[in-house]
């Protein structure tokens, strides 16, 4: 069966820097027997509140704003969170309820995750989503059914994948496109990414972010804006946080996706705030035209 019609889109002249946050705990991971179990989490000692906080502030010092992918089960516990971040004018939209990995769902369990997330989202903020990502960019190709659900559910936006393999397909666009589902078009915005070790690498965040040095995740930056993609960039709050738990029971090469370089992160990321305005989703989806 042919996979789904993809219409390139870009922004005309030079594309903006777009931040997004993943609005999850340090307990947040994925596929670890432990830390993954929701049942143990209200055991954890939460760190999101002045986590959270103190990224809102450091965006309001440069004007910055943000899409903030919220879990619906942060949104149930912190509901006044979602609604100070609504009001210092981010853009507040869905990380699923529990952190589950799209391709790790059945179509009727992505469904099911995805409408409680987006009921406790609402509850919280006031306003339906409309934008969605995926746990770890598990959303892996065009053909994935979670797709064609995002669109039958309202959704007019997925950035969840991405085309570096493992975790996407090497073939999956690099730039922003449309995907002409069975249940009609949704727009996919990758993130940004950038040549590393060897290969492509995740520039716009996690450990790539944190361990590239700053001329290379210019010049990633850079190449994506002046061919019209949105240079997006992604950060978790535990990622600025000096005190969050060692997890010392994870896997050696988990630990050092979730540690690595974390000490200079904050200096490293106000240095780069300081560089350039950042932009929300809606923002740089609304200057997008057809290639
Ligand atoms: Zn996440």
């Amino acid at each position: 069966m042919p996979g789904p019609a993809i219409t390139p889109l870009r922004t005309p002249g030079r594309a903006p820097r777009v931040l997004t946050i993943d609005a999850e705990d340090w307990f947040h991971v994925c596929g670890d027997d432990y830390y993954s179990d929701p049942r143990r989490w209200d055991s954890f000692p939460s760190r999101f509140d002045r986590t959270f906080t103190d990224l809102l502030d450091r965006l309001d010092r440069g004007g910055h704003r943000a899409t903030i992918f919220f879990l619906g089960w942060i949104a149930a516990r912190h509901p006044g969170l979602v609604r100070e971040a609504a009001r210092r004018g981010h853009e507040i939209a869905l990380h699923g309820d529990l952190h589950r990995r799209a391709d790790e769902l059945t179509p009727e369990e992505f469904r099911a995750d995805l409408r409680r997330a987006a009921d406790r989202v609402e509850k919280a903020a006031g306003v339906r989503a409309e934008l969605h990502r995926a746990a770890e960019w598990s959303i892996r190709s065009p053909e994935d059914p979670a797709l064609a659900i995002l669109a039958a559910e309202g959704f007019r936006a997925d950035a969840s994948m991405t085309s570096m393999p493992p975790l996407g397909r090497a073939g999956n666009p690099l730039g922003p496109h449309r995907v002409e589902t069975a249940a009609g078009p949704l727009i996919e915005i990758p993130p940004l990414t950038g040549r590393g070790f060897g290969r492509r690498v995740p520039a716009g965040g996690s450990w790539g972010f944190r361990t590239l040095s700053p001329a290379k995740l210019a010049a990633a930056e850079a190449h994506y804006r002046d061919v019209g993609h949105p240079a997006v960039f992604t950060f978790h709050p535990w990622e600025f946080d000096s005190e969050s738990p060692p997890m010392d029971g994870l896997p050696p090469v988990t630990r050092l996706v979730l540690f690595a370089g974390r000490r200079a992160l904050p200096a490293r990321f106000d240095a780069w705030l300081a560089q350039d305005r950042c932009v929300s989703l809606g923002e740089a989806l609304a200057e997008l035209q057809v290639a």
